[in-house]
């Protein structure tokens, strides 16, 4: 079979999402088709949703600006899954504390950006992902910092803070699973959902 993989693609890191959603299919025998997301009209054609990191502020005013956002809302609605990682989840959740970004409310969580310290901009750590049965080694970058979780579920923390959530079809993380070779977090989100 072939899924129809979007990736949102109006700024950020694109292509290692592609080859990790390709690559997560191919573990379970399936074709992953990628469509990059720059305008409206692709995200309802699409199986499931990747929302990269890059620039919170950039990608929620261009996903409104284009017509996106409410595509995303509706593929949300619908029980489809999305993966949106750092800036991606700063998007979905219902709060960034940022006037700038105008969040779509799909994650409820609220998050701080950039909230872990300039010394700590990036950083690497093994984390205990709930589905996972061993460690994932997790890439921040200037992540944002999950302040409050309401229906969300954690599925990760670090430092006793969540940095990975579940919202329905949608799976939010701080960092990056797409810098790793390990397809374990695309693989759960689309193919290990409960
Ligand atoms: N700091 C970025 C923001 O606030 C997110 C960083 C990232 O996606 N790596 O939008």
């Amino acid at each position: 079979m072939t899924v129809t993989a979007g990736v949102v693609a109006v700024q950020g890191d694109v292509s290692e999402h592609a080859v990790a959603i390709e690559r997560a299919a191919a573990s379970h025998g399936e074709e992953a088709e990628v469509r990059e997301i720059r305008q409206s009209g692709i995200v309802p054609e699409c199986d499931l949703l990747l929302l990269p990191g890059g620039e919170s502020t950039t990608i929620s005013r261009l996903l409104r600006r284009e017509g996106i956002a409410p595509e995303i809302q509706a593929h949300v609605e619908a029980g489809k899954p999305v993966l949106a990682t750092c800036a991606g989840l700063i998007v979905l959740s219902v709060d960034a504390n940022d006037d700038r970004v105008e969040t779509l409310d799909l994650v409820d969580a609220t998050v701080e950006r950039n909230a872990f310290g300039r010394q700590k901009d990036s950083f690497e750590a093994p984390l205990s992902v709930a589905g996972l049965d061993d460690p994932f080694h997790a890439v921040f970058i200037r992540a944002p910092l999950i302040e409050s979780v309401g229906e969300a579920a954690v599925l990760a923390e670090w430092d006793g803070r969540p940095v990975a959530v579940r919202d329905g079809p949608v799976v939010g993380t701080s960092f990056h699973p797409e810098l790793t070779d390990d397809a374990r977090l695309h693989d759960l989100a689309f193919f290990g959902a409960d």
